[in-house]
């Protein structure tokens, strides 16, 4: 009766509900895996294991710290660059990178690609350097008006493949120019699965690897978050008080992430079976093969599969000129 009465007196704190979506989840996952309390759990079925809001960031940057050292994605005293879209999993990636100095040395860059995507793009850079002042790390923006191009559909494509296509023209350049060793990028488990699924429903065995090695072309590519469900890259923004913007830009039509329902569905009906796919069916498919350039671009110089690059094909046909668009992706 008293402790009711002394309940009530307590101020009420705002509290996130996590909305598990799990029934038939063991008891032992209810509870955090940690600590062992039963408040504010989430029940990661991903990692066997349920966790509270006071382990849960903790948790994470060991189990990706963990990921790092299996995979040897950073050496010691790497150059470590990392995109920052100023979205939730990208911003959860640059924290846990920050507090995984203490514990591992190497050095931390963010990159940042400004779309001139109007409030969309100002929120997005804002938050970045919001998230870089408070960890102390270096951002670098690239804006893309400074390449003489803007984001907007071009051409044959839609303006979330020239995003793409601007996105994967500008970070290589960067990373070279900045002489980084890697270069980490926040995908997550389920965008791993989603990628996996797109290549098996079109005859493909391509698929996306934590690792990638350097090429004459590209540092090395890392996904530190391949093994972190979104909902735990949520709940780590929210419990350490990320700033972060809208995930997804205005121009994002709002299907294409609709195969990651297919994810979920699975994991309800089979504990970690998120898990189970990409281990498994990872060591089944292939990594993607490193498509040869044997161009210098004629006006940047840039190696490229084809005559122009990327950017300079683009920044031709916003300029007006009638260009013979080559029938495939950017
Ligand atoms: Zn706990
Ligand atoms: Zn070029």
């Amino acid at each position: 009766m008293s402790e009711d009465r002394n309940e009530e007196l307590q101020p009420e704190r705002p509290r996130r509900q996590y909305d598990t979506g799990r029934d038939w989840v063991p008891d032992y996952m209810r509870r955090c895996g940690v600590c062992g309390v039963e408040e504010d759990v989430l029940v990661v079925t991903e990692w066997t294991r349920g966790l509270c809001r006071r382990c849960l960031p903790r948790a994470v940057e060991n189990r990706v710290l963990s990921d790092i050292r299996r995979r040897q994605m950073i050496a010691p005293r790497d150059k470590v660059g990392v995109a920052v879209s100023g979205g939730k999993d990208s911003a959860t990636l640059l924290a846990v990178l920050a507090n995984l100095r203490r514990r591992k040395p190497f050095t931390l860059a963010a990159v940042h690609v400004d779309m001139g995507l109007g409030d969309f793009s100002h929120q997005s850079r804002q938050a970045v350097e919001n998230l870089c002042r408070r960890y102390a790390i270096r951002l670098i923006v690239e804006p893309v008006e400074e390449y003489g191009v803007r984001a907007e559909p071009t051409g044959p494509w839609p303006v979330c493949a020239v995003c793409g296509g601007l996105r994967r023209a500008i970070f290589p350049r960067v990373a070279r120019r900045e002489n980084f060793d890697v270069f980490a990028t926040g995908h997550t488990l389920e965008d791993m699965l989603q990628t996996m699924l797109k290549q098996l429903m079109s005859g493909k065995d391509f698929c996306p690897k934590p690792v990638l090695p350097a090429t004459p072309y590209d540092p090395k590519k890392i996904k530190p978050l391949y093994f972190v469900p979104e909902r735990v890259t949520a709940a780590y923004a929210d419990i350490c008080g990320l700033e972060y913007a809208a995930d997804t830009c205005p121009h994002f039509p709002p299907d294409t992430h609709r195969f990651k329902d297919v994810f979920e569905h699975l994991e309800r009906l089979a504990p970690m079976a998120k898990i189970q796919v990409l281990t498994n069916l990872g060591r089944l498919m292939k990594a993607p093969p490193v498509a040869e350039r044997p161009y210098a671009c004629e006006d940047c110089g840039e190696a490229s599969r084809r005559p122009l690059c990327p950017l300079c094909m683009l920044r031709r046909i916003q300029a007006g000129e009638n260009l013979q668009v080559p029938g495939e992706g950017l």
